[in-house]
């Protein structure tokens, strides 16, 4: 059914082609023939043209074939020249033939006018070689049956075929070529206002070539710019068949500004179809530069369509910044992401919303932003909410720049991190501390050691290692759950009698250790002194009632150049002391 519609359709057009292609060609041969020579003015190739270049490749042949019979009928019916006919036809679908193949070679027969690079391809092709070739056989052709002077037969062919297609190619093209030619004419509005355009134009061009006082001949090339920004290709192939089909009736009657031309009815009708070329150069390719701006800017809004349903939709906020840092555009979930109102932000400087202490590396990436536009910059900062709490952010940024390299905007965006902060801090705290007690675990109190080593004042502190007493008995005498609360009570009552700046830490086992960074070793001495009397008195609860344990310790006084294993040894050998000294005693390593 599909195909059916489809052949149909395909044989309407053919027939259509044909027919236009008979009646052109009469009215060519009747109206335009000069001194018994060739048409000056051949439109009947244009529709077959437009139509090689808008229809599929399997139709070519039946409008090839169509176009054949018109133009041995028309030749034979009216033409002089009718025992030629074979050969005129031959030449006329040749020409056609060869200017379309060319076109087609340089990649612009789709889509012809519809770019501005293939107009100086449709000119050189289908209006000058083509019509060239094609007039040389005409040429001979006349020449041989008629004695014809063949360079004359050849530049009034060439002229007339070439002109003939450069100013019926786009009228077909508007019939035949589809919407993407007629977007000027999308609403049933624009066609009456493109009849009154027409009508008009056609007022001004019948004025200018009804007189032959005055040389008028620029003033239809106003109405004929007027029709093409209005309703862009179908407004300028239409003035500029307008001018030609007017100005032709006119001049061929020896009427018109073309009169002033000082010269023979021959020079006149050169000197019209000299003015005809270049009003189809000034017409043609302004309707085309603004199909194409057109299409730019289709373009531009679809790509911004889309970039703003991204932005509506998105959970990550969307900020457009200028160079200096105001906010110029905010998307809505920066309602969601800050409590702000999207409008609120507009005009504000995006530094203000920043955390002061984070406000400088901002800055920072902004300018390395603005330094290489369209690669993106990542940076994580505290940023104010609309309520004045701080929440950790993270904001990917990229400068667009525009054609001159300078950069327009800065787009962000924005995502919180504030849940990814907390888990990498627990992430953190996790590789840090000993499951069971909560203070530092060996690895992070040995690293903690090494920093304080390496500070400036590192040799002023004192490490202590403490080890339970005969913790092993207390295990097996009341269990494992009793040797559990009393490691946890030690690590509580260390915790509540040291200070903060102090760093506690569960080695393995039931063994400890203390960093006080800021202690001279007497000091920390009376402090470990304090915390062993103070297990010795606490009371640890258990199943079968409550039990106390004692502690004993050895301290190692921090020196300058000592190695920090050096300074773990020293304090063990104090703590083993304490141990032989009848444990639950503190001793200090010796010098
Ligand atoms: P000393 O006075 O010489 O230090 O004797 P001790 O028994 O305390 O020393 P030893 O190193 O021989 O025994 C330590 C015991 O600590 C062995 C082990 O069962 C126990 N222990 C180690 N880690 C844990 C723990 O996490 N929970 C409990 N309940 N006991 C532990
Ligand atoms: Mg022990
Ligand atoms: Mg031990």
């Amino acid at each position: 059914m599909l195909e059916f519609a489809r052949s149909g359709r395909s044989t309407l057009i053919a027939g259509g082609v044909g027919v236009a292609y008979f009646v052109l060609a009469l009215a060519a041969i009747s109206f335009t023939r000069l001194s018994d020579n060739v048409a000056l003015l051949w439109l009947a190739n244009a529709p077959l043209l437009a139509a090689l270049c808008t229809r599929p490749t399997r139709e070519h042949r039946q409008l090839l074939l169509v176009t054949a019979l018109a133009s041995g009928l028309a030749t034979t019916v009216i033409s002089p020249f009718s025992p030629l006919a074979p050969i005129f036809i031959l030449t006329n679908i040749g020409e056609v033939v060869l200017g379309w193949y060319l076109l087609r070679y340089l990649g612009q027969a789709r889509g012809v006018f519809l770019r501005l690079r293939s107009i100086p391809a449709f000119v050189l092709s289908a209006g000058f070689i083509a019509p060239a070739a094609s007039g040389s056989v005409a040429g001979i052709t006349l020449w041989l049956a008629h004695g014809t002077e063949p360079a004359f037969t050849w530049t009034n062919w060439m002229i007339g075929h070439g002109l003939g297609i450069l100013i019926g190619t786009p009228v077909a093209l508007l019939v035949l070529g589809g919407r993407a030619y007629r977007e000027g004419l999308t609403r049933r509005l624009d066609i009456t206002r493109l009849i009154l355009v027409m009508t008009g134009t056609i007022a001004v061009v019948a004025a200018t070539f009804a007189q032959s006082r005055l040389p008028l001949l620029f003033l239809p090339i106003l109405p004929a710019i007027i029709a093409t920004a209005m309703f862009r290709f179908a407004g300028a192939a239409l003035s500029v068949f307008a001018i030609t089909a007017i100005g032709a009736v006119f001049t061929m009657a020896g009427y018109g500004p073309v009169e002033l031309v000082v010269g023979s009815q021959a020079l006149h009708l050169q000197f019209f179809q000299f003015y005809l070329g270049i009003v189809f150069l000034i017409v043609l390719p302004f309707a085309t530069l603004m199909a194409e701006n057109r299409r730019l800017a289709d373009a531009v809004a679809a790509s911004e369509a889309r970039y703003r349903m991204i932005a509506d939709h998105a959970s990550d906020a969307m900020l457009t910044l200028d160079p200096w840092g105001t906010i110029r555009f905010a998307s809505p979930s920066v309602r969601e992401l800050t409590g702000f109102e999207p409008l609120a932000l507009i005009g504000r400087n995006a530094l203000s919303l920043i955390a002061e202490e984070d406000r400088e590396q901002v800055r920072t990436v902004h300018q390395a932003a603005i330094a290489t536009p369209d690669s993106a910059h990542r940076v994580e900062y505290r940023g104010f909410t609309a309520t004045g709490a701080t929440r950790w952010f993270e904001t990917t940024a990229r400068a667009v720049a525009k054609e001159d390299g300078r950069v327009a905007s800065i787009v962000s965006v924005v995502r919180d991190l504030s849940q990814y902060k907390a888990r990498e801090a627990d992430l953190e705290r996790q590789a840090t501390t000993d499951p069971m007690t909560g203070v530092l675990n060996r690895r992070a109190f040995e690293r903690r050691l090494s920093e304080n080593a390496s500070r400036e004042f590192g040799h002023i502190g004192t490490l202590a290692v403490l080890d339970l007493d005969h913790f092993k008995g207390v295990n097996d005498r009341l269990g494992h759950a009793a040797g559990d609360a009393a490691l946890l009570s030690f690590a509580d009552l260390m915790r509540a009698n040291l200070r903060s700046e102090d760093a506690i830490a569960r080695l393995g086992g039931e063994e400890f250790a203390i960093l006080f960074p800021t202690l001279s070793a007497p000091a920390a001495l009376a402090t470990c002194e304090r915390l062993r009397r103070a297990l010795e008195r606490t009371d640890i609860a258990a199943a079968e009632g409550n039990f106390r344990v004692t502690v004993s310790i050895g301290l190692a006084p921090m020196q300058p150049g000592i190695p920090v294993d050096e300074l773990m040894r020293r304090a063990d050998a104090a703590l083993y002391r304490a141990k032989s000294a009848g444990r639950n005693h503190t001793v200090l390593a010796d010098g």
